[in-house]
């Protein structure tokens, strides 16, 4: 029950029948609006009880349209073994090994639905992957614009799933002027092309949300007081907190909500600057590197929702170096067998400074999010073990390498 489409701006809406990208007027990001007290009579939790355990059992709260699904979504809510009270959210099990099959099941399936053809996307790596295989199930064109140090895996399953890939040498910014630039193309307007980037059409946020309905019911309807979350393009960040405002008008949860917390890496922390300058918007980070790519975000276009949810949820942001992030892998590999993308390993970071800080206490429940499989980012694991033995913190950051053919992580 999609009704319309509502800038998160100027509250402007719009219909919801066709494709749309942001708000025209301010540029704003749309959000998918839904006839709640229609669902809430039709519709209530008892009622996903022997659903497909994907995230499409959620789909009273999804646009209503042929789902695109290779049975992403419902991974596991593993209780830590080192940590009462800290469960890992793994979502490591997905499709194409990361959280970005949640998003772009959901953007995959509107483009088909709306009869799109050829669908462009920037990405870090692993929306990439997500983007190709989606496609490739949808028979669509996937068009691939990303850095050309991303990690292998990306580079290697585009090419496995058809995907047309053009390289870049710079970051996921440079990436998206690539794709905006293909948008001033005459062969853009008459050939059936989308642009699925990251909160620029509103239905990935759709997708991303489902975790939030999974945090929820996983822990039997019990909100966690708090939810720590590797933020890049923030998108699940934001997913989430709509989530948990449809939940309520919805009756299925209450009033309250986790304190949110985004992660991010010391190389590449534009909402930690600006969270702890008090800014609403944050500004484009110089000379981005991290070996956690998928954190290798300049400047999120959703930074005025991320740091909004950071405020209402009295939350906060935080960054890990590159050395605690692998540090913190091996030792989640280890201690709680989960291999985890290094973006995910950096919600152990946090939790450890937010524990010592005493901002958690042990006693609360807080939701550690893996976004995706180390299984992705073996190079920069090995290379990176390497490096943490081999020089102090503190040296130079290492200059671009090569190492048996394999491009390096910087
Ligand atoms: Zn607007």
């Amino acid at each position: 029950m999609l009704t319309h489409l509502e800038c998160t701006r100027c509250g402007e809406h719009y219909p919801a029948d066709r494709p749309q990208s942001v708000c025209p007027k301010d540029a704003g990001i749309l959000y998918a609006r839904y006839d709640l007290p229609a669902i809430k009579r039709s519709f209530s939790p008892a009622r996903l009880a022997g659903r497909a355990p994907t995230m499409w059992r959620y789909d009273a709260v999804l646009p209503e349209a042929d789902p695109v699904s290779l049975g992403e979504g419902f991974t596991p809510m593993l209780p830590s073994r080192e940590f009462p009270n800290v469960y890992i959210k793994d979502e490591g099990l997905n499709p194409t090994g990361s959280f970005k099959a949640r998003g772009l099941s959901a953007a995959v399936t509107m483009a088909r639905h709306f009869g799109l053809k050829k669908l462009a996307i920037p990405s870090a790596g692993n929306a990439a992957g997500a983007l190709a295989a989606y496609a490739a199930a949808a028979k669509l064109e996937a068009h691939i614009f990303m850095p050309k140090d991303v990690p292998i895996a990306n580079r290697v399953e585009c090419d496995y799933y058809g995907a047309h890939v053009t390289l870049i040498d710079g970051l996921i910014s440079d990436c998206a002027r690539k794709v905006a630039e293909l948008k001033d193309s005459d062969a853009w307007k008459n050939d059936g092309w989308f642009d699925v980037s990251t909160t620029k059409e509103p239905y990935r946020v759709e997708g991303k949300k489902t975790m939030g309905y999974e945090v929820a019911e996983q822990l039997g309807w019990r909100i966690p007081q708090g939810i720590i979350y590797p933020t890049g393009g923030g998108v699940g960040l934001l997913g989430m907190w709509k989530a948990f405002d449809e939940m309520e008008a919805l009756g299925w949860i209450g009033p309250e909500r986790p304190k949110m917390i985004t992660v991010q890496s010391s190389g590449c922390a534009p909402i930690v600057k600006a969270w702890e300058e008090g800014k609403q918007s944050a500004e484009m980070w110089p000379n981005a590197a991290t070996l956690a790519s998928g954190l290798r975000v300049p400047k999120p276009y959703g930074d005025y929702l991320i740091l909004d949810i950071l405020k209402k949820s009295k939350g906060m942001a935080i960054a890990a170096t590159d050395a605690e992030i692998v540090e913190a892998t091996r030792h989640w590999a280890k201690i709680e067998g989960i291999f985890a993308a290094p973006e995910g390993a950096a919600c152990l970071v946090a939790y450890r400074k937010l524990i010592a800080s005493g901002f958690f206490k042990p006693e609360n429940t807080v939701v550690l999010f893996n976004t995706g499989t180390g299984l992705k980012y073996l190079e920069v694991l090995d290379q990176s073990a390497a490096q943490a033995t081999a020089r102090p913190a503190q040296s130079a950051k290492p200059a671009a390498r090569q190492i048996g053919g394999i491009i390096g992580p910087y």
